[in-house]
This record gives structure tokens, C-alpha cells and sequence, in this order.
């Protein structure tokens, strides 16, 4: 079934009980689970398949490295092993599918890990020269992360419309935006802190990626995200590394809404998984043939009032965290959380499963991995 599941433990069983399934295809695969420290009953998950004649073409599929969201890609990963598991051939295609990077933040419903690290800002070789970096935030800090509890929605929804109007005038829309999501790494309980250390759950994909990527010709990664992006609709974000234009990669993959992570296109980013991997492959493997994108599947949809609704909810979710929260303002803001992050309305399922057929139809084939 690819249905979302409830909780981790569940998403996880089920992932376990595909193996056999992958298996039936790929005799050699194999299940292995990273602990991480501290936190016995989590641990990062992934099945590996090696070709099992030549090692022409790996594909990567990826969840959960923004905690929360891994409840639609653990749905994403089912329908990729139901239905175009058994359209590759394990003669020489190899499969690293990896079931949540972070853990910790899809058992917490949280986006970051227990450190409070955006995994998607911590994908560096070194923080240290990034710490100076995005000083629009500074000015930003009071406003995003204000130190007090969460006491009532109506209140501080109120507050926050007041003094915005103000700050994106002195900012301008773009900077206000651009200075909010491209990651920081100077205010730990701030939001979108990419962290002051590279994290247990970077460092064990980065080695993950090193292990698969360098025995095959051509690899291919579909990582699963959730949030961003129209309503309603799946985007393929390509790298700021990526070549292909938007328009080239709408028309080569028969799919039509394609962004690059740019501050034209979509936003920038600092620490993104998908360009440290196009960098590594770059300097290391510059001979292989290598595409990576990301499914983001949006939820509240992209108007200026969207994007307002969206800041306001990870403003919010983060002072609930760590300064409390009244029980009953706990509970709104955590349905609005999950509206924003993992949906589970059938409708919008409905609606990211026929995008996600699409995607994966387009990108296999283009590929030739179907
Ligand atoms: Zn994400």
C-alpha cells in the first residue's frame, strides 16, 4: 500500500518487509540500519542492490532528510517499489533506496534534527567559512526567533502581521525572502540553522554516496520533499549545478513543472544535499554521467500570503519547541505543521501519486533506466 503511514515505526517496518520483494529481483540486496548516537530506537535505513552482472546505472531514492516530510516520501518510496521495481533490470542496474535521513525529525514531527540542523543547510565540507555568511539574518534574528513561549494563536498571528509589513519594506520582498531561507549558522535555535558541525546523519549519507557511486558509469537520485511550490502540485527542483535549463528538463522528461534552486526560480540555498553531490561527483568522478533533482510537493501554494502563512508556521513551530507552548495553541500549530508538511488528506495523495508516475515515467526513461 502507498499509503502515508502513521509513524515512524510503521514507515520503517514496512520497509523492512520490502526487502524481500527487492530481493525477488535483486538476490544480493541488503537491509542496513545506522543507529544513531544516543538515540537507540531510530536509526537511517537503506536498502542496497549491486547489479548483478554489469555496473552500468545506479538509482538513489531518498526520504526524510527534512524529518517531517518522510511521511509522503515513505509513501513515494512504496509506489517506486510497487510499481518500477520490477521495470529495471538488476543486470546492470544497482539500487541505494534510503527509508528517512532524519530520523529524530519524522518520529518528533519536526523538519531538523534533535541539534536543531536543517539537514538541507549541513551538506558542506566545512562550516567555518559559512558562519560569517547570510548577514541579513542578524537583523532578522528578534523577529524569527522570538524568546517566549507560545501562548495564543490569535495573538501572535496578529503580532506577526503587524511588524512584517515594516520589515519587508526596509528588506524588500526578495532579501526579506532570500536572507529567511538560504540557511544560518550562527543562531542555534534559530530557524533554518544549517548547524555549527557537520551532523551523524550527513556524514553517514555522505559515506553512503562515496560507497555506491563510485562502481557504477551513470547514477540517477530522486530525493522526496514536501512543502514548497504551487499547491496541490509536484515541482522538480533541479540543482543551481544542473546544466539543463528548466525548460530542457520539462521537455526531456515530459513533465511540466521544473525549477532550479536559484532566487529567480525557487530559493537558494546554502548546504543542499543535491549540490554538495553535484560538486563531489564533479571533483571525484568527473567522467560519470550524473543527474539529481528533487520531487517538492506543495502544500499551502506560493502566493505572497502562502509564503507568509508558511514563514509564520516555521516561526511559530520553532518557539513552540523551545520556549513551550499552551496545550491548546500546541495543538494548532501542530495541525497547521502537518498541513504544511505532510498532508493526508486522499485528495492531495491522490494528486502527488499521478505527479510522482509522471515524474518517475519521464526521468527513467530519459535516463533509460525503463
Ligand atoms: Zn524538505
Amino acid at each position: 500500500m502507498t499509503s502515508i503511514p502513521d509513524t515512524y515505526e510503521q514507515s520503517r517496518e514496512r520497509f523492512h518487509d520490502d526487502l524481500a520483494s527487492v530481493r525477488y529481483l535483486w538476490p544480493v540486496a541488503r537491509l542496513n540500519s545506522h543507529s544513531l548516537p544516543g538515540q537507540d530506537d531510530l536509526s537511517i535505513d537503506w536498502i542496497s542492490a549491486r547489479a548483478t552482472k554489469r555496473k552500468d546505472k545506479l538509482l538513489i531514492l531518498t526520504t526524510g532528510e527534512h524529518g517531517i516530510e518522510g511521511y509522503v516520501g515513505s509513501a513515494m518510496m512504496q509506489l517506486f517499489l510497487e510499481e518500477y521495481l520490477s521495470r529495471l533490470d538488476p543486470a546492470d542496474t544497482g539500487l541505494l533506496l534510503v527509508h528517512i535521513i532524519n530520523p529524530w525529525g519524522m518520529k518528533d514531527h519536526r523538519r531538523v534534527n534533535a541539534s536543531n540542523v536543517d539537514l538541507n543547510r549541513n551538506f558542506v565540507k566545512e562550516i567555518v567559512p559559512l558562519i560569517p555568511s547570510n548577514p541579513d539574518y542578524a537583523p532578522l534574528d528578534s523577529f524569527l526567533n522570538p524568546p517566549r513561549p507560545f501562548r495564543s494563536p490569535t495573538l501572535h498571528k496578529l503580532a506577526l502581521i503587524l511588524r512584517l509589513p515594516g520589515l519587508m519594506l526596509s528588506f524588500g520582498i526578495a532579501k526579506f525572502r532570500a536572507a529567511t531561507l538560504l540557511g544560518q549558522y550562527r543562531f542555534p535555535k534559530g530557524v533554518y540553522f544549517g548547524g555549527q558541525e557537520i551532523q551523524e546523519e550527513t556524514l553517514t549519507m555522505m559515506e553512503l554516496y562515496r560507497e555506491h557511486v563510485q562502481e557504477y558509469a551513470q547514477v540517477l537520485h530522486l530525493d522526496m520533499h514536501t512543502g514548497y511550490g504551487p499547491r496541490d502540485r509536484m515541482t522538480l527542483v533541479n540543482s543551481c549545478h544542473e546544466k539543463m535549463t528548466s525548460e530542457e528538463a520539462a521537455r526531456r522528461f515530459g513533465y511540466p513543472l521544473v525549477a532550479a534552486a536559484t532566487a529567480q526560480e525557487f530559493y537558494a540555498i546554502q548546504g543542499d544535499m543535491i549540490d554538495y553531490l553535484y560538486t563531489f561527483m564533479r571533483e571525484e568522478f568527473p567522467g560519470k554521467r550524473f543527474y539529481a533533482t528533487t520531487f517538492e510537493f506543495g502544500t499551502f501554494g506560493e502566493s505572497l500570503w502562502d509564503n507568509i502563512r508558511e514563514l509564520r508556521t516555521m516561526i511559530f513551530e520553532n518557539r513552540a519547541h523551545w520556549f513551550g507552548a499552551r496545550p491548546s495553541a500546541r495543538a494548532w500549530l501542530a495541525r497547521e505543521f502537518d498541513k504544511l508538511y505532510c498532508p493526508i488528506e486522499p485528495a492531495w495523495l491522490e494528486k502527488a501519486q499521478a505527479d510522482t508516475r509522471q515524474a518517475f515515467e519521464g526521468i527513467l526513461k530519459a535516463e533509460g533506466y525503463i
